[in-house]
């Protein structure tokens, strides 16, 4: 079954999401910011990266009661309690998940570095090393310079468009008094929604009034920068000396936020391109042409402004069958324009919704529902049980496939990039006119 979900908001305000799973003896304590990589400022290269360490630090949930890092991770060990952290582009998340028995600590340790955060200055050199590491490891990727154009075409003048390399440069110059007025603007009431999930009991919740509730209420609600993006159809080439092969990206702006109602529209239609070898692109291009090894198709999407949607093609293939590719891509997508999908098109893609929610339904990890439920507290939206989205998924007709490939699948809304050895411009173009 699935668990029912409930928000409270504490005397002080403070936001909380409650999700009960009976009889589990875990329980799970996330702390949820609606803050990330984007809020570095684009045009402040001194503040690179700076969301990113300060999610490093306060993974080790240093405060004036608890300062010393390594010595709360030992503890938390030892007690068997599991701990995380994470930083996106518009979020953050910490957690604790461990046996009922510790909540008490838990929501102790959690409670004083949200309210009290302290860097440990002896993990500091540790740490920036370890974020250069993570950027080496994205900048180690043969695509690495494709990645770079994307998001400077995608996302001008915007955080998402810093490179690694420039975040990279960053990282040792980081001044700890630049993490902790990070931490001081964005930290707060507004911005955090604390969610707990599992074997909930009347003692925790009172815990969590004596603790997070008499947080005195501060600062502001976050913004983030706003995007302008580009408006033209264009083609764009990377060269790239080190691989045979061509990668190949087709991008369609859409206007669209994570959790809108007609994401499941979206999705569906992505699935019904690419998701396993009998979806419509993969069982054209890689089974009857042999074009390419496997096609990809995502939505990508940011919780703070619609304006950054994209509809997003992805594959790999030799320089000289990408024009072919691009054929036989834009042939399917005006049939999509054109013609009404066939009905076992359509039932496979439902198949697929209907496994997915059977499993996640069954799996009772308080993490998978932290996540699938946190997200729409965190942005101000009303939860869709998986229950509702199935059902949505399942009213999808052909005619709204139909209509929507017609809104998305134009020229005006197209930007192609490619990196390979050779540069095939010209002919991409040609192939682009047939079509549009
Ligand atoms: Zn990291």
């Amino acid at each position: 079954m699935e668990p029912k979900p409930e928000v409270i908001t504490l005397k002080n305000n403070f936001k909380c999401l409650f999700i009960p799973i009976k009889g589990i003896k875990i329980i799970q304590f996330s702390l949820f910011l609606r803050i990330g990589e984007d809020n570095e400022p684009y045009d402040n290269p001194s503040k690179y990266e700076i969301a990113h360490l300060l999610e490093h630090l306060f993974g080790f949930f240093t405060s004036n009661k608890y300062p010393k890092g390594k010595q709360n991770l030992k503890k938390i060990e030892n007690l068997g309690i599991d701990s995380g952290a994470e930083v996106m582009s518009t979020y953050t998340k910490y957690y604790l998940r461990g046996l009922v028995d510790y909540s008490e600590y838990m929501i102790d340790l959690l409670c004083n570095c949200y309210k009290n955060f302290k860097i440990d200055r002896s993990i500091v050199s540790q740490e920036k090393m370890a974020v250069v590491e993570e950027l080496n490891d994205i900048l180690n990727n043969t695509w690495i310079n494709i990645k770079h154009k994307n998001d400077k075409i995608l996302f001008p003048k915007h955080a998402r468009s810093i490179t690694q390399n420039d975040k990279k440069k960053n990282v040792p110059n980081i001044k700890l008094k630049d993490i902790m007025e990070f931490y001081n603007k964005h930290y707060n009431n507004h911005n955090t929604v604390l969610t707990i999930c599992g074997d909930l009991n009347t003692k925790i919740i009172k815990n969590i009034n004596e603790s997070f509730g008499k947080i005195v209420f501060k600062g502001n609600p976050v913004e983030y920068p706003i995007l302008k993006r580009n408006y033209k159809y264009q083609v764009a080439y990377v060269p790239n000396k080190r691989t045979n092969a061509t990668n190949l990206f087709i991008f369609f702006r859409i206007n669209l936020k994570p959790y809108d109602s007609n994401v499941s529209l979206y999705k569906f239609i992505s699935t019904l391109l690419s998701y396993g070898l009998q979806s419509i692109l993969n069982r054209t291009l890689r089974i009857e042409k042999g074009l390419i090894y496997s096609i990809v198709t995502d939505i990508d999407t940011s919780q703070s402004d619609e304006n950054m949607g994209y509809f997003i093609f992805n594959t790999t293939a030799e320089y000289n069958k990408i024009p072919k590719v691009l054929y036989e891509i834009f042939k399917i997508l005006t049939d999509f324009k054109k013609n009404n999908r066939n009905k076992v098109d359509i039932e496979r893609v439902k198949n697929i919704y209907n496994l997915e929610f059977q499993s996640s339904v069954i799996n009772k990890q308080p993490d998978n529902f932290t996540d699938l439920y946190s997200f729409f507290i965190l942005w101000n939206k009303k939860i869709v049980s998986l229950k509702q989205k199935l059902q949505n998924l399942m009213k999808i007709t052909s005619k709204d496939i139909k209509t929507l490939s017609n809104e998305i699948f134009l020229k005006e809304n197209m930007v192609i990039t490619y990196s390979g050895k050779k540069n095939i411009t010209e002919e991409i173009h040609k192939v682009v006119d047939k079509f549009f």
